[in-house]
């Protein structure tokens, strides 16, 4: 997607260990239209699919999520990040490492937002080594739901999170993807 790779040359950020800093348009201010765009996008690459509902997790997930979803005329649920957790009874969980944060955080949806008969896309600011994406597919597992397909805002390719979801047979859109970060530089794959 041009209008998003525009932005991150233009503002996107390089910073130690391969993180790119976004936080002028997507992980701190958010732009709107731009996600709204990003919104119709994801929804135009899954419009074949029986979406019935959105997951994403907290925090940086929802501004993306929460467009597609207005583009899509469906919810959006985001799993909530938990220190820790007493009322398990009611709550898929899941464990999920944090790549920039280097911590590892459970997070957890009320069970009566989804079920069964639900048919769910992922959305996610980032792809690094899938381990938010791999927490919200245990959930859905747990749940016993079908997964449509996952849409990602940006990709590192040159890590190893899409591995883990082609693994599945899931279909992945990524609207920017990142080959290298190396010397403070953002190289895009092609
Ligand atoms: P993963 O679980 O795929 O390893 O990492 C995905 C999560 O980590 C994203 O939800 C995002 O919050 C964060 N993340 C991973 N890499 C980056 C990065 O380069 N920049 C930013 N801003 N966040 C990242």
């Amino acid at each position: 997607m041009k209008l998003l790779e525009d932005r991150i040359r233009k503002e996107g950020i390089v910073l130690p260990h391969n993180v790119l800093k976004v936080d002028s348009f997507l992980n701190h201010q958010v732009d709107p239209q731009l996600m709204f765009e990003v919104g119709k996008e994801f929804a135009k690459r899954f419009a074949d699919k029986p979406i019935t509902k959105i997951l994403t997790v907290e925090s940086s997930g929802i501004a993306p999520a929460v467009m597609t979803g207005l583009a899509m005329q469906v919810p959006v649920i985001f799993a909530r990040k938990h220190k820790s957790l007493t009322l398990t009874d009611d709550l898929y969980t899941a464990d999920v490492y944090s790549y920039t944060k280097q911590t590892t955080n459970k997070i957890s949806i009320a069970k009566r937002f989804i079920s069964a008969d639900d048919s769910v896309l992922i959305i996610d600011d980032f792809l690094a080594n899938g381990q938010a994406v791999q927490g919200l597919l245990n959930i859905v597992d747990e749940a016993n739901i079908e997964v449509q397909g996952i849409g990602i805002v940006i990709e590192k390719t040159f890590q190893k999170g899409r591995t883990l979801i082609t693994k599945r047979n899931i279909q992945l859109e990524a609207l920017a993807q990142i080959s290298s970060l190396e010397n403070g530089e953002v190289q895009f794959l092609n």
